[in-house]
């Protein structure tokens, strides 16, 4: 794991606020409190005006055309690549690959690469606090290849156990598929150590960097994972829209994906060759106006600096655990070490909705439920969590105004 950027001198997050028009509006007649940001994160204006910009100045599609507009959008989109490359360290533009989002990048690999290299017998290593997008692609290439899915154990603090890892890493071992970040949790996991480990006892590793995308350092190269996955709409940028990262070699060596308009170099009806790298993964037109739009997330992303937000984020996850802790009953999940800026928790005697309804009430909008990880959440005993995420435009006082609504909501409905 890499946490290299220095701590902020100051953030202003009142100057961060006014970027984010929805903000401003009210829920209940409250002022909105979003603490849902690990399931999406809000949008700043930048990154609406550039969706608005494409379709309203230089809407074409790409690739094909000649004429000014398809350049133009062309250019953009490329470029966009070439900000996703240099945002997580690739070392070339075509290791990237635009998606749909984290789901079809995991989805794309259990289809092309495990279709071609999974044989009956071999394993597939996951861990326990997968979200479902990184469960069942395998199981339902376990199920067709006759291979074996293996589950790595959660600790009771929310952290894997690396002693069972080592153990259940084998020679059958062909892939191990592991999330950066728990959505759930809020556990970072040591993807370093865990793909070194992995690539010693010769499997392949793609690393679900849906929610660490957003909050950490990522530099592939020095992680050295074969493919990571992650979503534009969870690091503030457009939905629909996600990257693929994968080894030049090793996507080169994988079969197509979707067949159809831009993948191919010559069709017949008797044969077809394919595109090179990325476009051989990137059939009919994509998400133009989203991929554009990424960049612009990312540079917004970049302009603030991973680091302050870092520790912004850091500051609110401290006050809220000490404030939640306080609340009689209150049991926090996941209490790894190494966190993000997630809190999901219980309450004895009160169900995770029951609280999310009545906190809606009051416009604050939390996460309540099994988050897709419905196998962790049978781990912990539980139905599911009521979790709070953070983003940079949190504050204190939004802390402030969730710890009081939940006393407001506990006293109704005791
Ligand atoms: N993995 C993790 C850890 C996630 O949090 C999510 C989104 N909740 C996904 C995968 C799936 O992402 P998407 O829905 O954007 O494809």
């Amino acid at each position: 794991m890499i946490l290299t950027t220095p701590a902020p001198a100051d953030l202003d997050i009142d100057v961060i606020r006014q970027q984010f028009p929805i903000l401003d509006r009210m829920v209940q007649n409250k002022p909105l409190v979003y603490f849902d940001n690990a399931a999406t994160t809000q949008k700043p204006q930048a990154v609406i005006d550039t969706i608005s910009e494409y379709y309203s100045k230089y809407n074409a599609n790409i690739h094909r055309g000649i004429h000014s507009l398809a350049e133009e959008a062309t250019a953009a989109y490329e470029a966009s690549r070439t900000a996703v490359q240099q945002f997580i360290g690739a070392a070339f533009p075509e290791d990237i690959i635009f998606t749909r989002g984290t789901t079809e990048g995991i989805n794309l690999v259990a289809y092309t690469w495990g279709r071609a290299n999974i044989r009956p017998g071999d394993e597939i290593l996951i861990s326990g606090m997968e979200h479902h997008s990184n469960i069942v692609p395998w199981q339902i290439l376990c199920e067709e290849k006759k291979a074996v899915l293996k589950v790595i154990p959660v600790l009771d603090n929310g952290e894997l156990s690396m002693a069972q890892f080592k153990s259940l890493l084998g020679p059958k071992t062909k892939m191990v598929a592991i999330a950066h970040v728990s959505n759930a949790l809020g556990t970072v996991n040591p993807v370093k150590h865990i793909i070194e480990a992995a690539h010693r006892a010769g499997a392949v590793v793609l690393i679900d960097g849906a929610q660490s995308a957003v909050h950490l350092d990522i530099d592939v190269q020095d992680m050295d994972c074969d493919f990571f996955a992650f979503s534009g709409h969870k690091l503030y940028g457009p939905t629909g829209i996600g990257v693929l990262y994968g080894k030049k070699n090793i996507l080169e060596s994988m079969p197509v994906f979707h067949g159809g308009g831009e993948m191919i170099r010559e069709v017949t009806f008797e044969r077809t060759t394919y595109n090179d790298l990325p476009y051989k993964f990137e059939a009919g037109t994509p998400n133009i106006a989203g991929a554009i739009a990424l960049k612009t997330a990312i540079d917004f992303l970049n302009n603030i600096g991973k680091g302050h937000i870092r520790k912004h984020e850091a500051d609110l996850l401290e006050y809220a655990t000490a404030e939640l802790e306080k609340i009689p009953g209150l049991t926090i999940v996941g209490k790894a070490r190494n966190k993000v800026g997630v809190i999901s928790f219980v309450i004895d005697g009160f169900h995770p909705q029951d609280i999310g309804v009545l906190l809606d009430n009051q416009g604050i909008a939390v996460r309540t439920g099994h988050h897709c990880t419905q196998p962790l959440m049978r781990r912990f005993n539980i139905p599911g969590t009521v979790r709070a995420s953070f983003a940079v435009y949190n504050t204190l006082a939004e802390v402030d105004v969730l710890i009081a609504g939940l006393w407001k909501s506990l006293k109704m409905l005791s």
